[in-house]
């Protein structure tokens, strides 16, 4: 294994930051921390980089008790959210600078650190700016040379924390894909931590899902993303139109139609429950093709590249559906704002706690 947390507390003045945090992530597996801005992320990282001290619990690196190292005995490396590189250093002597300041006899040699650093460079492709100084990078260029410089010291783990946020969402897109590669040959245990689902979703092995310094939901994202446990993560992972309502004798409602509950749900008790439909999960058509459809007028539409967004108005629901189409369907339909539509909801999943949006 390589990284094992066992029962993780951390409290800040009273207030629970972590709470009894267990994961386990395999050698050379790339995990995604998942979860909103507070919930915990970075102060679980600090942790396991030994920057901060749980109040309970264990971090075992590689089959070895950390808990209680200081950070330079952890062999960790660590990417930050806002570029760390020293300014005053060329881009050589930042990812040489975690080899320079090793203890003489763990030090390598000068020709040898040259060597590494060039090796290191190459790797995240800024080889061509060995020279350069921080301020004559991109925002991108600057975190794949802290991705290097992190790498210098042949970490056996790691950690990530929201490397690319700071980055407008074209070059976010591109480095995910591409540090997404850089993993896959080099396979060092690692923990990436995000707030954005689809960064988690395309980048990682394994997603664990985060809320108020507890573990939701940890799977593929396949896993994850299909099979939501509960109404935090299917909100969390993506867009979706929620139905507050009620449950009872196995029908939900959803305002002022009825579907059947799912199976196991169908004996429960009368109570509130909440329904939740993706926005690429409902059908639109031009003619009714089934009782259940419901009537609407387009009231909104928004051009989202292949994509197009409808904003529906309809029969019985208090509150516009948003739905989104391909943008052929919406061509050869003949879509615009005003027009009615019959609208179907394909995949409705119902959950019964109270877990407010
Ligand atoms: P995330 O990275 O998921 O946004 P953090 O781990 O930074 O969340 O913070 C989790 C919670 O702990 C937040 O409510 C934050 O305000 C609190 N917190 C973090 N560090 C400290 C600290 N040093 N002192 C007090 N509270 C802190
Ligand atoms: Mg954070």
């Amino acid at each position: 294994m390589g990284i094992e947390l066992q029962n993780i507390t951390k409290k800040f003045t009273g207030y629970t930051a972590l709470d009894n945090i267990s994961l386990n992530v395999a050698s050379g597996e790339l995990v995604a921390l998942l979860g909103p801005s507070g919930c915990g992320k970075t102060t679980l990282l600090r942790i396991i980089a030994g920057l901060e001290l749980p109040d309970s619990g264990k971090i075992i690196l590689e089959q070895k008790d950390t808990t209680n190292l200081p950070p330079r005995k952890k062999n960790v490396g660590f990417v930050f959210q806002h570029y760390a590189l020293f300014r005053r250093l060329t881009v050589f002597e930042n990812v040489a600078f975690g080899l320079k300041v090793l203890p003489m006899r763990e030090r390598p040699s000068r020709s040898a650190i040259q060597e590494r650093v060039e090796h290191l460079l190459k790797l995240v492709q800024m080889d061509w700016a060995i020279k350069r100084y921080p301020s004559q990078l991109s925002g991108g260029q600057r975190q794949r040379v802290a991705l290097a410089r992190a790498l210098a010291v042949n970490p056996k783990v790691l950690l990530l924390d929201e490397p690319f946020s700071a980055l407008d969402a074209k070059v976010r897109q591109e480095l995910r894909r591409w540090l997404r590669k850089l993993h896959d040959e080099i396979h060092v245990t690692s923990i990436f931590v995000t707030h954005d689902q689809e960064e988690a979703l395309e980048l990682a092995d394994r997603i664990v899902v985060i809320n108020k310094g507890r573990i939701e939901q940890q799977g593929t994202p396949q896993e994850v993303y299909d099979h939501p446990v509960n109404a935090f993560v299917y909100n969390f992972l993506g867009n979706v139109n929620v139905f507050h309502g009620r449950i009872k004798n196995g029908k939900v409602t959803l305002g002022t139609h009825h579907v059947d509950a799912p199976d196991e749900l169908k004996h429960t008790e009368e109570r509130a429950s909440q329904a939740f439909v993706r926005p690429h999960e409902i059908g639109i058509s031009r003619i009714r093709s089934a009782e259940t459809d419901l009537a609407g007028t387009i009231q909104e539409v928004r051009i989202m590249g292949g994509q197009i967004g409808l904003n529906l108005a309809c029969e019985g629901f208090e509150h516009p559906i948003d739905a989104e189409i391909q943008r052929e369907l919406y061509l050869n339909l003949q879509l615009a704002k005003g027009e009615k539509v019959f609208v179907s909801l394909n995949r409705v999943r119902v959950f019964t706690s109270d877990y407010e949006i």
